[in-house]
């Protein structure tokens, strides 16, 4: 996502390479990123029915920003003077500590605000959220339950594509030997990575209830439930880790820096090169 223009032209005998051109598309329309078949999921299950409540509409949904990464940016944003807007966007609320978890923040606007009038990202040097870094993928074959998985399925829009696309093999193994070359710009790693830590968020909470640690409100009416989370404690996701004593401070920094590090990610795609 607003990258700095690089535009190149595969040769016929060159594997098909991505290269972002740096259009900004991207990151200046960042509501309303995900498939129909997700709204369809998201508008059954996610609204009081599954421990993770989404805390706002989904024709305001933009990008979802990890716990660590939306601090991040938000010291970002304060050095440099950005109004940046990012607030939670999925909670648990927690029956035993009264506490409101949050999973996830997003930026409530339609273009980043951290996207400067040029066109330019004002935080591109810095280690961005994964959502920044993943684009044109919007998922993996990780986390497809398709066997013949529909390649466009994998991608937002995005008119660089169009040199990848037609060559994209079929069957999810090939296609990720494929994408481990076609994306030198390391977006397929950071959307492998991503999958992952959607994965290890879904297992952390499974594990933490089974622990005793967290009791999540379910099955509440959507507004009491919305109500209860305004007047709850808000605390981090993975500061409930430490704070419920699920994981040491040391536990939950090492693990935020192989999430950095794209550890996981590497371990996945090296099984299929
Ligand atoms: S839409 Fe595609 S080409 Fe445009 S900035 Fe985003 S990734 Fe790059
Ligand atoms: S932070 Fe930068 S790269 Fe990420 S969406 Fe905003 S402008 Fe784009």
């Amino acid at each position: 996502m607003a990258a700095i223009p690089f535009i190149r032209e595969s040769g016929p005998k060159e594997h098909p390479t991505f290269h972002c051109s740096a259009c900004g598309k991207c990151c200046s329309h960042i509501r309303g990123m995900i498939s129909d078949n997700e709204q369809e999921f998201l508008k059954e299950y996610a609204y009081g029915k599954m421990p993770i409540v989404q805390l706002i509409p989904i024709e305001k949904m933009s990008f979802p920003l990890w716990d660590w990464e939306a601090r991040r940016m938000i010291t970002w944003a304060q050095e440099r003077g950005i109004e940046h807007r990012i607030m939670p966007s999925r909670a648990i609320l927690d029956l035993d500590s009264d506490a409101a978890i949050i999973v996830t923040y997003s930026i409530d606007s339609d273009a980043c605000t951290f996207l400067a009038s040029d066109g330019k990202c004002r935080i591109y040097g810095e280690k961005r959220a994964y959502i920044c870094r993943l684009f044109p993928f919007n998922k993996t074959p990780f986390l497809s339950t398709e066997e013949t998985p529909d390649p466009k399925e994998y991608f937002g829009s995005c008119s660089a594509m169009k040199t990848v696309l037609p060559h994209i093999p079929q069957g999810s193994k090939e296609q990720i030997s494929f994408f481990a070359k076609a994306f030198p710009d390391g977006s397929f790693h950071n959307a492998v990575q991503h999958d992952h830590i959607i994965e290890w968020v879904n297992k952390t909470v499974i594990s933490l209830m089974k622990e005793r640690r967290l009791r999540p409100a379910m099955n509440y009416p959507y507004a009491l439930l919305m109500r209860r989370i305004g007047d709850a404690k808000a605390i981090d996701f993975t500061e409930f880790l430490v704070e419920s004593g699920h994981s040491s401070r040391e536990e939950r920094d090492n693990l935020i820096k192989a999430f950095d590090a794209n550890s996981h990610a590497e371990e996945k795609i090296a099984q299929y090169l």
